[in-house]
């Protein structure tokens, strides 16, 4: 549609849900929890490059689960389709993103990169000779996804840190499978910074669109993954990237997306662009209710389903 109309789409859409309030802000990481439930913002990126906001996308908030989509592109880059799926794996647990039991009740398998084992799992395959060059490979892959120097947030980092005993019991559960390819510490430590890295909803439409433009980040031009990986992070985002509720997502958005528990949401249409959300208020699979609603809404005003034929 004309750029004009899809602005106005987005403002529309930003408009109608900001007043939701269903949902409960993640307190499980302490820092989190003081977040502001009433932020919403709302923005969407197309391959041409054009972009357009609605609310606070400019705020800052931890990547944290959707630098899970960014980390798989990069590592599936480095070493190869076949070597991810044969290690990791591409099928969704039918559980909650930090199940113990998935692992159990799969033979040890992390079962898929979009969940905390099989991404703690997947950060541990970059290839790199030691953990500083891992976390710089990581660090700069996902800023050139941005197209901007992406940071740590201290803050999130450290409360995350003092917190994740259970993302260090799911790597130690994997070591114990001989499914971790580096120690546990450094793996959960470098996913921990990843997850901490800080984006704004214009970020996550940038970051989104440059998978869905073949892997060329649309405003600097850069191809930063390969056009096959692009493809293969949309097909396991389909399948994995909203955690248990991932089919329900398909069939009422029909778009691949990944989500956070800080409240953002990636939202991505191959071959045209991305939607970038970020409201606080979760449900109970750790998906932002706002950033839902508005994705669904944008889906369906876009036409952006890739299951429908008209
Ligand atoms: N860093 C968070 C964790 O490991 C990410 C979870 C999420 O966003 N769903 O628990």
């Amino acid at each position: 549609p004309q750029h004009d109309r899809v602005g106005d789409l987005v403002a529309h859409a930003h408009e109608r849900y900001a007043s939701v309030d269903d949902g409960t802000v993640a307190d499980y990481i302490p820092v989190l929890a003081e977040a502001d439930p009433a932020w919403f913002g709302l923005s969407l990126a197309s391959i041409d490059g054009r972009c357009h906001s609605a609310g606070d996308t400019g705020i800052g908030f931890s990547i944290q689960s959707i630098s899970k989509a960014f980390v798989f592109a990069l590592v599936c880059d480095a070493i190869g389709h076949d070597e991810i799926r044969r290690v990791v794996g591409v099928d969704n647990t039918g559980m909650a993103f930090n199940s113990v039991v998935a692992i159990e009740l799969n033979g040890g398998s992390p079962m898929n990169s979009m969940v905390n084992a099989g991404a703690i799992a997947t950060t541990a395959l970059m290839p790199a000779t030691n953990a500083d060059e891992r976390w710089a490979l990581i660090r700069d892959g996902l800023s050139r996804f941005a197209g901007r120097p992406l940071m740590l947030d201290g803050e999130v980092y450290r409360s995350e840190s003092f917190t994740n005993h259970r993302n260090q019991a799911l790597a130690r559960l994997l070591q114990s499978y001989d499914r971790l390819a580096i120690g546990p510490r450094e793996a959960v430590d470098i996913y921990t910074r990843q997850c901490s890295l800080s984006v704004t909803a214009d970020d996550l439409a940038v970051m989104g669109a440059t998978l869905a433009d073949g892997g060329v980040n649309p405003i600097t031009g850069e191809q930063v993954v390969s056009a096959e990986t692009s493809r293969d992070t949309l097909a396991l985002l389909a399948a994995c990237g909203m955690y248990e509720r991932s089919g329900e997502w398909l069939f009422e958005i029909g778009i691949p997306a990944k989500s956070g528990v800080a409240g953002g949401i990636v939202a991505i249409a191959p071959g045209k662009g991305a939607v970038g959300a970020f409201s606080p208020r979760l449900d109970s699979a750790g998906n932002s209710v706002r950033g839902q609603r508005a994705c669904a809404y944008l889906s369906r005003a876009l036409g952006l389903n890739l299951f429908a034929s008209a």
